[in-house]
């Protein structure tokens, strides 16, 4: 499944992240998913919620924003933006539109609890 492997890649960055900023827990992620991304944010969440069991990021809220993305019209043969999940043009309103940003999942900010003690 899809959203299992990237959920598991966003585990591995929050973690680093905690890692480098001495989080003893986070408590929110927010990433950005693109408009023509084929990522499902309910089953990302879903996903998200089992894979963090167990790490410091057990618990954390997970919200997703859909973000506009550039995109190619081959219609209109123009770059165009693409802002809702529906992926069509918002020039001819086909659906002939590639994406010309690949990234599928951003992650914006992760919220934590930095450690009071110092101890390592
Ligand atoms: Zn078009």
């Amino acid at each position: 499944m899809h959203e299992l492997s990237l959920s598991q890649s966003l585990i591995e960055i929050v973690a680093d992240h905690a890692r480098r900023y001495a989080l003893e827990r986070v408590t929110e992620v927010l990433v950005d998913v693109g408009a023509l991304s084929c990522v499902s944010p309910h089953a990302l969440s879903f996903c998200f919620d089992a894979t963090a069991r167990g790490t410091v990021a057990e618990g954390a809220t997970l919200t997703i924003s859909v973000v506009e993305v550039e995109a190619w019209c081959w219609t209109c043969g123009k770059s165009v933006t693409v802002t809702d999940r529906a992926g069509s043009c918002p020039g001819c309103g086909g659906y002939t539109v590639r994406a010309t940003d690949h990234g599928d999942l951003k992650v914006r900010e992760i919220v934590g609890k930095v450690r009071q003690d110092g101890a390592a």
